[in-house]
């Protein structure tokens, strides 16, 4: 395709098993000639003064000026005068969903056949505000934030996103019985969008009785929306249900129309790098891609990729360690570029 068809979109190939992963995608939409230019940018190995973080300046200008973009897991470091990577993206964004899918995939089996779930977690404030310190000695605090504007915003995304997707129901998932104050306003914000929605069903349930549920029957769920820790959570559950976190996508969702997709695992460092290496399942990263190819109304190249990464695994010819099987990433990867 000429240069004029190409869209530049930014990667972030990430720490850990993040660049063996990315590499995979970048081969995979090189056969099906996916018509994107990627503009890799790594985290650096020093704060940059400008973002207060590891992330440079630069890195953020290109997904600005982009507005969409694959990021690989990061590596929270420890140490101070930094920010937390995960958290600098979100905020310096402003990327307030994040949206996971999570289906059983056909010919892998587990415990259930008939997942096909929607987590929506609010990605801004709850208990990731980074607001903690100690009252006094052995005396620690951690402040929840909860705001009626990032709980509309999440709120009417997840309706929003039930309605244009075909989805029947959305739940609000919430403690509101103990947390009446915060998760209170999350519910009543929920509630006010819910009634702009009536063809969508409604319902609200408390996050212990939701994970009882999950694990019973995972079919009673469709699009669930949450508060920030309680989606964390959640997610890497449904993960579970249909073969782990080597699986499952995400993307994050921005004011403006930003998208940044990524899996919803992190570096993996037990089989990264110096210890291991090309053991990584690129699934979840390569699903991620395919939903920043929907973003871009790519529906073709999309389809066509998610098609050769469900047959291969349906197959079962070609799996990582993860899903019991003995192929590197590399191998995994090129049967799907066979397919494709
Ligand atoms: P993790 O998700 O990296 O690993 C958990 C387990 O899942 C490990 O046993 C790992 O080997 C396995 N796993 C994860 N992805 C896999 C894949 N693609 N293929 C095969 N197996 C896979 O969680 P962790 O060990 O708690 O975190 C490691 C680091 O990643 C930490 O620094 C954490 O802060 C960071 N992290 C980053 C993100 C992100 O960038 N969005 C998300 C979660 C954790």
């Amino acid at each position: 395709s000429s240069a004029t068809d190409t869209i530049r979109a930014t990667l972030f190939p990430g720490d850990g098993i993040g660049p063996e992963i990315a590499e995979s995608v970048k081969q995979v939409f090189r056969t099906a000639e996916v018509p994107i230019e990627w503009e890799e940018h790594y985290v650096g190995d020093q704060v940059d003064p400008r973002t207060q973080s590891f992330l440079t300046w630069e890195s953020l200008e290109s997904v600005r000026r982009n507005r969409v973009g694959l990021k690989g897991p990061m590596a929270t470091p420890i140490g101070k005068g930094h920010r937390s990577l995960n958290l600098t993206l979100r905020k310096e964004l402003n990327l307030y969903a994040n949206v996971r899918p999570c289906y059983s995939l056909p010919g892998y089996k587990t415990r259930y056949d008939d997942v096909n779930l929607i987590t929506i977690r609010e990605n801004t404030e709850g208990e990731y505000s980074g607001l903690e310190h100690q009252v006094v000695r052995g005396v620690v605090e951690s402040l929840k934030i909860i705001t009626r504007q990032a709980s509309l915003r999440v709120a009417e995304y997840a309706f929003h996103y039930a309605k244009t997707h075909g989805r029947e129901r959305v739940s609000a998932i919430h403690k509101a019985n103990i947390m009446q104050k915060t998760d209170g306003l999350f519910l009543k914000c929920c509630r006010e969008v819910a009634e702009k929605y009536p063809e969508i069903t409604y319902e609200e349930v408390v996050i212990d009785n939701c994970c009882m549920m999950l694990v019973k029957n995972p079919a009673l769920f469709d699009v669930l929306v949450m508060p920030n820790l309680y989606g964390d959570i959640i997610s890497d559950l449904c993960a579970g249900l249909i073969g782990g976190l080597g699986l499952t996508p995400s993307c994050n969702i921005g004011e403006g129309g930003i998208a940044l997709a990524e899996a919803v695992h992190g570096s993996a460092p037990d089989i990264a790098g110096k210890v291991m290496k090309n053991m990584a399942n690129p699934t979840a990263l390569l699903l991620s891609s395919v939903s920043m190819l929907r973003h871009l109304n790519l529906h073709d190249k999309a389809d066509r990729i998610q098609e050769a990464i469900l047959s291969t695994i349906a197959e079962g010819k070609y799996r990582t360690a993860d899903l019991g099987g003995t192929s590197t990433t590399t191998d995994f990867t090129k049967a799907i570029c066979d397919h494709l």
